[in-house]
């Protein structure tokens, strides 16, 4: 990857440090050849729902819980989040099952809610917010960074940069798809990006299918994909009555096909160690 500026100069590149970075979230480790599946709902809807969401996904073997409270909805008019009450019920469902949490912030000032969460995402909107990864920098909580939807390799691993300049080194990449001609999906997953983002860095990368395709029967084959390819990880968004979700039911799975999911991407990870 020649056009990669400055990627010697670079905190996040294998020329800075050759060995793979692992983070580790609530005593689960992202990174250096395990894999880590997040799962959950795209957002923290009620109690019931999280707290059951939290038992299913854990049973068929999830290792950590996904649930937005703060949603950067692209209309203002759409379900914003429960916010501060919903990263509450992450927690009462973090107590319940032993799942280390995954969420989005939006915004630098709510850090002092989130000191229990123990990923705290940047969502593609916000993957070119300055600065909240400087902020985020100046913490030591691990940085889930979702690539933007337009954005090069090299802007996501120098968007990793700020976060790592800034002295906190625990940042994983995230690839969610990326806007292309296409329109049947809503999002097209560039699964290349696992191979070239960890051939350019020791940092973790994960992929999440679900905004990758937009679509829950997509879902599957795409989480496969990803596995095949070397991810670290996987998040995938699962929903106990995706019908009714007040977020991107369209792209979320029953705890049933998760189940059934994670027992393939068991074999497709055995097959390629
Ligand atoms: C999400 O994870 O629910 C989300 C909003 O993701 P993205 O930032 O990738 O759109
Ligand atoms: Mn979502």
């Amino acid at each position: 990857m020649e056009d990669i500026r400055y990627k010697e100069q670079l905190l996040c590149s294998r020329e800075s440090k050759a060995e793979d970075t692992v983070i580790e979230a609530g005593g689960v480790k992202l990174g250096g050849g395990e894999l880590a599946v997040i799962a959950g709902p795209c957002s923290v809807e009620t109690e019931d729902q999280i707290v059951a969401i939290a038992e299913q996904v854990k049973a068929a073997g999830a290792d950590m819980l996904r649930g937005g409270a703060f949603k950067p909805r692209t209309s203002p008019y759409d379900f914003q989040g429960l916010e501060a009450s919903g990263l509450k019920l992450l927690l009462k469902a973090k107590k319940e099952t032993g799942l280390p949490l995954v969420s989005e912030i939006m915004d630098a000032s709510n850090l002092d809610l989130f000191e229990d969460i123990d990923v705290l995402q940047v969502g593609a909107r916000n993957m070119q917010n300055y600065a909240l990864l400087k902020q985020l920098g100046r913490t030591n909580k691990p940085i889930l960074l979702k690539r933007g939807i337009s954005a090069t390799y090299q802007e996501l691993l120098t968007a990793a940069e700020y976060v790592l300049s800034e002295g906190n080194p625990n940042v994983i990449l995230c690839e969610r798809g990326i806007r292309t001609f296409e329109t049947y999906t809503r999002n097209t997953l560039d699964v290349a990006a696992v191979p070239v983002l960890k051939g350019l860095s020791h940092l973790p990368a994960v992929v999440d299918p679900s905004h990758g395709s937009g679509r829950s029967e997509l879902v599957s084959s795409l989480s496969l994909a990803a596995v095949a390819a070397g991810a670290d990880g996987l998040m995938i968004e699962v929903h106990n009555n995706p019908a009714a979700a007040l977020s991107d039911g369209k792209q979320s799975i029953t705890p049933e096909e998760f189940a059934e999911l994670m027992k393939k991407i068991k074999k497709v990870k055995s097959a390629i160690k």
